[in-house]
């Protein structure tokens, strides 16, 4: 859905009167939900309210429902928690209180509600809109309104957007809030982990999540927890003691000093008996290991939100007031959700129902249906954690155990070393042999380094920034022959490249060498690490999370320092190559004034009109938020106008009235500790990886007993060994693309996706967020006055 295509384009009559609230627990990018609907709701022609309070707010009326200019909510993206306030209000669980809600909104004139919050909320909304009408023919016989007055609004538009850091509403992948919450426990449990390595110590951390797990398995993955306990997947009662401790002694005996264990604040034995922190601390304590107990509380709450959760609150606050201005009568109220990068509409109470279907499964003890009713990701990483974490194995599979290479292609970014960690644990969890290339293909083809990985060298590889097997911007064919020769020698299953372009141009010439170099008719996958995101064929890579978030705290920090000298303008030249994906994220979540990509054309027109929209936005800064000013540079934008030049350019044409700074945060951008979000995906990546590399061996091997005629062979300590069909898709990239995961044949990327002169795909798929960036910044608004 376009924006272009919503019915009604902007027009100079009011076409709806909405409110939008926060309701339920806060969360870090409700603000950013607000100020997205305030500011789409403007300039699609609505009036719209902000509801203070929540619930409690509706109840109250009058002063309480607050009519938003533009101007209200600037500021608001980098604010935590909700400046509109929430509450838990009792009256409006009765009719009688919901009745005094609609009686206030008939009063303003308001007939379409956007509510942020958890499932308690949206159910309430949901109950809201379906007494409406009967609500408002008792308000109307009570003599409060006469049935002319009231004749404009007899239904109610109900639009969820769910707030919540638990991330338990089913139907959406994450919720408003739920990585900034993860990123904290990371955290916080990243500084426990230091002071329990040095004193070899064990950790219980308890976290939130009375009835979803999802906090505690994602921050059991993102720092490598030993064990988690979730409500989900209940512990099988008077067991899980013994077989926690065999994991723990297990991961000691393989010489890890420190122990962490997660456990969900609603985690249950399989009889429903709560697991609390301090019976595990007592199971550890039996292991002999001196244990303490962190319970995390409120911290993971508060805080600003993540990147990720400023977009997906800004994306979903946009569809939100799009699908106010589309709903009929008949629509079921919608749960504007989020399937891997796709942003969804469901219907509100199908998702609501799931959601407690999870917890009714928990109740009768099935705990294979509280499972399977949580997303496919929350799935996939469950099993992946087991899979990397708890599953041990010294027995070979039937197949033989898998050689399988690891090679980091191009700059580094944050997530190569969690990936490398993940594929291989999962290997030695499955009885395979991973090995890491040193220092790229130019390592390989110079040194011919290759070092078999063992479970302790890997085993603290989560959250460390950088490359610990070296990486190269070197491609294979700078000298194949070697690379050959090597891969012959090393005898390897299998070829696992984690990288940017570099990494994808390898894996074709690798692909494209088969004929010559049968020992590359090996299964070869790659999985897309970069800060730029400029692989072909795929909508995310890892790494880019992290840059995202180095880049929002950067900016949040450049931004403040203005808050002193006023007016202030910082042009930010941000990396991407030529891809203007971190450049066009970065403006929309940090509320740029203006985005310079490669894909579009700066001119001086485009400057004069970035120049025009300064001068408005600090006509109207008053009393707070005065904070600086945004414009966003890719750094290979234009080769005429520069970073300095358009800073140049502004200060002059100012006449004074502001002042102009260049900001380069450069290799901030690549290095540092991972973000939870790469972390997570890297795991789960690496894991399907290894899957893919199993699966085409087992194709393999079955082919050959069918006609082996029609195969090659390769020699592996002198045995004749079958080689693989030689099937394009058998050298592939993990792809993302709107709401599918998959493997994508490399070559028919190169051939059909790729623009090699550019270093990048031809899909430019995140030109939404420009559209949706030049209108939550005023830009539509002031191209219409012009
Ligand atoms: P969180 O996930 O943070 O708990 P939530 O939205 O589920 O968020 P609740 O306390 O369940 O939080 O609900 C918030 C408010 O929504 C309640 O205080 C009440 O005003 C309203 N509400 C919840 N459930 C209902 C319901 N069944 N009927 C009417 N109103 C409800």
């Amino acid at each position: 859905r376009s924006l272009r295509e919503t019915p009604g384009a902007p027009d100079s009559k009011p076409k709806k009167k909405l409110a939008v609230m926060t309701s339920g627990g806060d969360s870090p990018g409700m603000n950013a939900a607000v100020r997205a609907v305030v500011r789409a709701g403007i300039y699609y022609g609505c009036d719209v309210f902000a509801v203070y309070e929540g619930y409690e707010g509706l109840l109250k009326g009058g002063e309480y429902l607050k009519h938003m200019q533009w101007s209200d909510v600037r500021g608001w993206l980098s604010e935590g928690g909700t400046l509109i306030g929430t509450a838990r209000c009792m009256e409006f669980r009765e009719r009688k209180g919901r009745k005094q809600a609609a009686a206030n909104l008939i009063e303003q004139g308001i007939d379409a509600l956007v509510v942020c919050g958890g499932d308690g909320s949206l159910t309430g909304a949901d109950l809201f809109r379906s007494e409406w009408p009967s609500l408002v023919e008792e308000l109307v016989s009570d003599g409060r309104f006469t049935a002319q007055q009231v004749h404009p609004y007899r239904n109610l538009t109900i639009v969820g957007l769910v707030g919540s850091i638990d991330n338990d509403m089913s139907g959406t992948d994450s919720t408003i809030g739920a990585y900034s919450a993860l990123e904290r426990i990371c955290e916080m449990v990243d500084y426990i982990d230091a002071t329990a390595k040095s004193h070899s110590r064990a950790f219980v951390v308890e976290v939130m999540g009375r009835h979803c797990g999802w906090l505690a398995l994602m921050a059991g993955i993102a720092t490598a927890a030993d064990y988690i306990f979730i409500p989900e997947r209940a512990a099988p009662q008077n067991k899980w003691q013994d077989e926690m401790k065999e994991v723990c002694r297990r991961h000691k005996a393989k010489g890890r000093r420190n122990i962490t264990v997660i456990v969900a604040e609603g985690a249950l034995d399989t009889e429903l008996n709560p697991i609390t922190a301090e019976q595990v601390k007592t199971a550890l304590v039996e292991l002999g290991l001196d244990t303490r107990i962190t319970t995390l509380g409120h911290v993971q709450r508060g805080g600003t939100a993540v990147a990720h959760d400023r977009w997906l609150a800004t994306m979903q606050g946009v569809d939100a007031v799009k699908a106010v201005l589309e709903m009929t009568p008949d629509t079921p109220s919608p749960l504007i959700g989020i399937l891997e990068e796709k942003i969804i509409r469901i219907p509100l109470m199908e998702s609501v129902k799931l959601t407690k279907q999870v917890a009714a499964a928990i109740q009768e003890k099935d705990f294979d249906k509280a499972i399977s009713l949580r997303d496919t990701e929350f799935i996939e990483l469950y099993e992946s954690f087991i899979s990397t974490t708890i599953k041990d194995s010294t027995a070979v599979p039937e197949s033989g155990p898998l050689r399988v290479a690891i090679v980091h292609v191009g700059a580094p970014s944050a997530a190569l070393n969690a990936a490398t960690r993940a594929a291989s644990l999962y290997c030695l969890a499955n009885g395979h042999k991973p090995f890491a290339i040193i220092n790229g293909f130019s390592g390989l083809i110079q040194t011919g380094e290759v070092r078999e990985l063992s479970w302790i060298d890997v085993e603290d590889w989560h959250n460390l920034g950088g490359s610990e097997i070296g990486t190269n911007r070197c491609a294979a064919a700078d000298d194949m022959g070697a690379v050959a020769y090597h891969f012959q020698k090393n005898e390897f299953d299998g070829l696992i490249i984690i990288g940017g372009f570099e990494g994808f141009k390898s894996l074709q010439q690798l692909y494209s060498a088969r004929s010559q170099y049968p020992v590359f008719n090996i299964p070869m996958v790659m999985i897309p690490s970069t800060v730029s995101n400029n692989v072909p064929g795929t909508e995310y890579s890892l790494g880019t999370d992290t840059c995202l978030n180095a880049l929002v705290n950067y900016t949040d920090a450049i931004k403040q320092s203005a808050s002193a000298t006023r007016r202030r303008v910082f042009v930010v030249e941000v990396q991407g190559g030529h891809s203007g994906y971190v450049a066009s994220f970065t403006g929309l979540v940090t509320g740029a004034v203006s985005v310079y990509t490669p894909e579009k054309k700066i001119d001086l027109h485009s400057i004069q009109e970035d120049l025009a929209l300064l001068k408005e936005n600090f006509r109207h800064d008053q009393g707070e938020n005065r904070n600086g000013k945004l414009l966003i540079r890719n750094e290979q934008a234009s080769s005429i106008y520069t970073t300095e030049l358009i800073a140049d350019i502004i200060a002059e044409q100012s006449n004074g009235r502001f002042g102009v700074r260049t900001a380069v945060p450069g290799h901030v951008q690549q290095g540092g500790v991972p973000s939870s979000k790469d972390r997570v995906a890297a795991c789960r990546f690496a894991v399907k990886s290894v899957k893919f590399l199993e699966s085409w061996n087992e194709k393999a091997k079955q082919a050959a007993s069918h006609d082996d005629r029609q195969l090659g062979f390769r020699y592996v300590k002198g045995v004749k060994t079958p080689m693989l069909p030689n099937n394009d898709a058998s050298a592939a990239v993990i792809c993302v693309n709107g709401s599918t995961v998959s493997f994508k044949p490399v070559n028919d990327l190169w051939q059909n996706e790729t623009d090699v002169e550019l270093r990048k795909g031809h899909d430019i798929h995140w030109s939404e967020f420009t559209k949706v960036g030049d209108i939550l910044s005023g830009r539509c608004n002031l191209r219409k006055e012009v």
